[in-house]
């Protein structure tokens, strides 16, 4: 005779035991898909080029970060100019694509795992006065590890830098190259003409609206904040910053918009641009007489 409970144990081994039914097929499938989906994600790694020892290119840029990758894409789209990149770390992990896992980069060996030095003022309810300061160590640097939240910044700065001088950062060169720079793809936001037609839609950064940001919780934030006066917009990059609302990101299609995926990664078969990865540039060469940089020292594999 068996027990109660050692009948459901036996229940229980038989569940888990191979069956030919509908059921145990259709979990398994369900699991085969969302394993095979981190595919969908992956993204084609190149080869580093062959670079020599003395090898001339017309520009050599230091750091495929996020400055790094938009200047490699829009420098060697002059076919005659021969472009080389050069960045210390390696691809971006595909943690680093996936939104919900950008922590999960952090502290690994695509973060340069800094930590501030403690100036006696600041943060000094930390241990040793210290906060721990991530950065991308890989293509796409910190736009491939940070939180995609995509703010313009307010024109005010902008205008400011202006007025000291720099003609180029009047506010409105400066909104015409976040436009270029732009592709607003949240359907929802692309059916207000006042939204729409703020944002850039066929650049090749995407702009974008997480799905979790609609949760009631983040309704109640926002309507608290607007209770106090810090009205929510319904865009806060329209707005110039000025209130609440929910944010746009670099993101979509479910996966991190970096500039390595964006900007790179499109026009990595030029034939004009080179990229040489985990390659550290520990010297930059300049002329004494003509004081122009003309060359770089690097680290790779150890190796000088
Ligand atoms: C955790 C985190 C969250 C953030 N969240 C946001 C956000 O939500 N929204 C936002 O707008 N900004 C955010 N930021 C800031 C934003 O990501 C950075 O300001 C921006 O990426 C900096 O761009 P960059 O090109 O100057 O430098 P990086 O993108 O950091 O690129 C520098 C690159 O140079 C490489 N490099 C450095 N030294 C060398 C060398 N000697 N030789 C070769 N290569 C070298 C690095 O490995 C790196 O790839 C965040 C940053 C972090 C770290």
């Amino acid at each position: 005779m068996t027990s109660k409970k050692n009948r459901s144990d036996i229940n229980g081994s038989v569940c888990l035991s191979p069956s030919t039914g509908v059921a145990p097929q259709t979990f398994a499938a369900a699991i085969q898909f969302f394993t095979a989906a981190q595919c969908l994600l992956h993204q084609n790694i190149q080869p580093d080029d062959e670079v020599t020892d003395n090898s001339k290119f017309d520009f050599i840029i230091i750091g495929g970060g996020s400055a790094g990758c938009v200047l490699a894409s829009r420098l060697s789209e002059v076919k005659k100019w021969k472009v080389l990149l050069i960045e210390a770390g390696s691809h971006p992990p595909i943690e680093s694509a996936i939104p919900g896992l950008t922590g999960a980069v952090f502290g690994t060996k695509n973060d340069w795992k800094y930590f501030t030095e403690n100036n006696k003022v600041i943060d000094q309810a930390l241990l040793n006065g210290s906060v721990y300061w991530p950065r991308g160590k890989m293509l796409g640097g910190s736009s491939s590890i940070n939180a995609m939240f995509y703010v313009r910044g307010n024109t005010y700065d902008y205008q400011r830098w202006y007025d000291a001088g720099n003609k180029d950062w009047h506010p409105k060169i400066v909104a015409n190259y976040f436009e270029k720079a732009e592709s607003l793809q949240d359907q929802k936001l692309l059916k207000d003409p006042s939204i729409r037609n703020f944002y850039g839609r066929n650049g090749p950064l995407t702009v974008n609206t997480f799905n979790g940001t609609y949760r009631d919780a983040s309704k109640k934030v926002l309507d608290s904040w607007d209770e106090i006066g810090i009205k929510t917009v319904d865009d806060l990059n329209k707005a110039n910053v000025l209130g609440s609302g929910i944010s746009r990101v670099t993101a979509g299609d479910g996966r991190r918009a970096s500039t390595d995926y964006t900007y790179l990664n499109p026009v990595r078969n030029r034939d004009n641009l080179y990229v040489l990865t985990d390659t550290l540039v520990t010297k930059v060469l300049i002329d004494k007489e003509t004081k122009v940089a003309e060359g770089v020292e690097v680290e790779r594999n150890g190796a000088n």
